[in-house]
């Protein structure tokens, strides 16, 4: 009974349509009755777009020049973190069957002009022709499209600049937003230098850009496996935190563009609510087979989030969904905002309210870790129990409490809860952890 009054208390109520833009300004166009609830509105308001996929704080991407034979290498170690990565190509000499495998793995497949000449110093036909060619025979001889550009020597005039972008819907070294950085990695790189590239780059949202060309002694200044790794592992660590992303030239710059060319509307009617993606400019993308967008949702308790849109892909992060589609099958999204089942009401209550107990590491892929396992104070543990978050007991322990096997669980977020007696009196700690 208690919910079919809800329900009729948001069909009486609202009619509501919310705009802002990608800055977050926020404007309510209509709002037909204040008597809204306010926990629905809050987390409304602060739905918004975000500028990286999964809302990282940054954007990395590795690309590697001129065509060489190690770089089927590099894709493949790259592939072995999950990682796509971005190849500019010389299309006078291509290895094309093993450039063709790198592509069908998902790595990028982009220009270097067709002979590797400066466009800074050549005229208007001639950069025309080197831009122009090396596109029509890399999308012949792959199969692709080539959708990415970058200059040789990195010389460039304002005129070569509007011819790349005549042919490219990308360039490496310049873009329509200020924010990039780049990073020539040489032989003589050192892990201390891209360390604090890195983390530079992350506190200011840049897309960081690390370009280099060959391994093991092929091609200029090339790095040795030992160091990619390296590298890739410092990378690898902020990636589990969600902070970094990592992808290519063309997937990067897309987010980063369509954040800054769209708007979101918000209307709720009932418990529907529609996000509608304005602005979309479908000519603009035309050629990519894909332009994806992730907006960010705020986790309270109060509601429980589900699509309706068909391919929306759902992410609980932290403490926030992130829902990701490809406007070019859909340019809305419509969810369901319901009220959270009492299971899960109940558990993200309690951990909001109770103590909190440190486990490590976090994201966790196999083993849960527990410090102070045993005996604080005077008390000692009775049990540790793991929830999903629904609400529901997916794993109790009653020995051994120093560490907890998680690898059978699947990915997501989850809460523990320390059962202790201290004293005479039972005492809760809580802590949550990421499932990956
Ligand atoms: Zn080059």
């Amino acid at each position: 009974m208690k919910s079919f009054t809800r329900v009729n208390y948001y069909k009486l109520a609202i009619i509501l349509f919310f705009s802002f833009n990608a800055h977050g300004q926020d404007n309510i166009i209509t709002q037909e009755n204040k008597k809204v609830d306010d926990a629905i509105l809050e987390v409304i308001d602060s739905i918004k777009i975000c500028k990286w996929k999964y809302d990282a704080q940054s954007c990395i991407n590795f690309s590697f020049d001129d065509n060489l034979l190690s770089q089927t290498k590099i894709s493949k170690i790259f592939d072995q973190y999950g990682f796509k990565s971005t190849y500019f190509i010389i299309p006078n000499s291509m290895y094309i069957d093993s450039l063709k495998d790198m592509a069908a793995r998902g790595h990028e497949i982009g220009s270097h002009t067709y002979s590797h000449v400066s466009l800074g110093g050549i005229d208007s036909l001639e950069i025309d022709f080197q831009t122009r060619k090396s596109k029509e025979m890399i999308e012949n001889c792959i199969g692709i499209k080539c959708l990415s550009f970058a200059d040789p020597y990195h010389e460039t005039t304002e005129m070569s600049k509007n011819i790349v972008f005549s042919y490219y819907s990308y360039a490496r070294n310049y873009s329509k937003y200020i924010n990039h950085s780049y990073y020539p990695l040489f032989s003589s790189s050192t892990l201390q230098q891209l360390t604090n590239y890195i983390s530079k780059g992350i506190s200011k949202g840049e897309i960081l850009l690390i370009a280099g060309h060959g391994l093991e002694g092929d091609g200029y200044s090339p790095i040795s496996e030992h160091f990619l790794r390296e590298i890739l592992n410092l990378v690898n660590d902020y990636n589990y935190n969600g902070v970094l992303w990592v992808t290519t030239i063309k997937e990067g710059i897309q987010y980063e563009n369509l954040y800054h060319e769209l708007m979101l509307e918000k209307k709720f009617t009932n418990d529907t609510l529609i996000l509608s993606f304005k602005n979309f400019n479908k000519l603009k993308y035309k050629n990519e087979d894909k332009a994806m967008i992730s907006i960010k949702i705020p986790f309270n308790s109060s509601f429980e989030i589900t699509r309706v849109t068909q391919n929306i892909e759902k992410k609980m992060h932290d403490d926030k969904y992130i829902f990701t589609m490809d406007l070019k099958k859909d340019t809305s999204m419509v969810l369901i905002m319901k009220n959270s089942s009492p299971l899960t009401k109940n558990i993200i209550d309690e951990f909001k309210t109770t103590n909190l107990f440190t486990i490590y590491p976090n994201p966790i892929h196999k083993v849960l870790r527990i410090q102070d396992s045993r005996i604080m104070g005077n008390g000692e543990i009775l049990s540790i129990e793991i929830f999903n978050t629904d609400g529901k007991l997916i794993q109790k322990q009653i020995t051994n409490f120093s560490e907890i096997d998680v690898s059978r669980l699947k990915k997501g977020l989850y809460f523990v809860k320390k059962n202790m007696q201290i004293d005479s009196t039972i005492k809760v700690y809580m802590a949550k952890f990421l499932k990956f």
